[in-house]
């Protein structure tokens, strides 16, 4: 693939993320490198999801239709954790599968990783009734959860999508424009928080602070993980 290939695709992508807008600064990178399909049949993670998906530890387990584990790399560096499974993620038992799902995909890959990359999972493993906000009772059940998950995983760097994740897990009742600009430690792991998909969604003028968040998650992944950098001078150069 030549280099003007590479950056058709990178253009293409920023288009389908943020319009005709185009940020000076952003760079390709490199395409996306997938890793191996997770093989859950031989790992501990599967083991730990079967001991944990007939839950009936709180209502909800009540009214789901599928518990919702989480999908991904079962040893990523990185895990976006978001806050509970909607209406299609508990038809399909996979975090993210909606709209705001099909965003988070993208910008995965303008950050050039996928789902099968990283690890993407939520505070709350079975859909709240109407989509409304985990209650207290429930964090207190699923939570435990999460945690063991991250033992499993040992990721290097976490981030929780939106303020109802962040809130729940760093027990902080702070603005999301705060909260994206501080470093965090959750259950011992690194953590950052950035704006849930759906937000981006509602409000597309969120998209380009998401945006900066993203590049600064990248680059702190790959620089936890021990990644070459990504040269973004390079990047805005060729792109002027
Ligand atoms: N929103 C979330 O927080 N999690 C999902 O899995 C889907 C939508």
């Amino acid at each position: 693939m030549t280099i003007q290939d590479k950056y058709v695709i990178y253009l293409r992508r920023q288009q389908a993320l943020f319009g005709d807008d185009l940020f000076l600064g952003a760079q390709p990178g490199q395409l996306a490198t997938t890793v191996a399909e997770p093989d859950y049949a031989a790992g501990p993670l599967l083991d730990y999801y079967n001991e944990i998906k007939d839950c009936q530890n709180c209502a909800l387990g009540q009214s789901r239709t599928n518990f919702v584990f989480g999908i991904g790399n079962p040893a990523a560096d990185l895990v976006f954790v978001g806050e509970a499974p909607g209406a299609r993620e508990d038809e399909l038992g996979e975090p993210f599968v909606g709209r705001s799902g099909k965003l988070l995909d993208q910008i995965l890959q303008a950050i050039d990783l996928t789902r099968k990359d990283v690890f993407i999972l939520n505070v709350i493993k079975c859909r709240p009734p109407a989509n409304r906000d985990p209650l207290a009772g429930e964090v207190e059940q699923c939570e435990p959860y999460l945690k063991q998950q991250l033992k499993i995983i040992e990721p290097k760097l976490i981030v929780a999508l939106g303020r109802v994740a962040a809130k729940t897990l760093l027990r902080l009742d702070d603005a999301l424009g705060h909260m994206r600009t501080q470093q965090y430690e959750y259950a011992g792991i690194e953590a950052r928080v950035t704006y849930h998909p759906a937000a981006l969604l509602r409000n597309p003028n969120l998209k380009k602070p998401a945006w900066d968040d993203f590049q600064a998650i990248r680059d702190r992944y790959r620089e936890l993980a021990g990644l070459p950098p990504v040269n973004g001078l390079a990047g805005a150069a060729q792109l002027n």
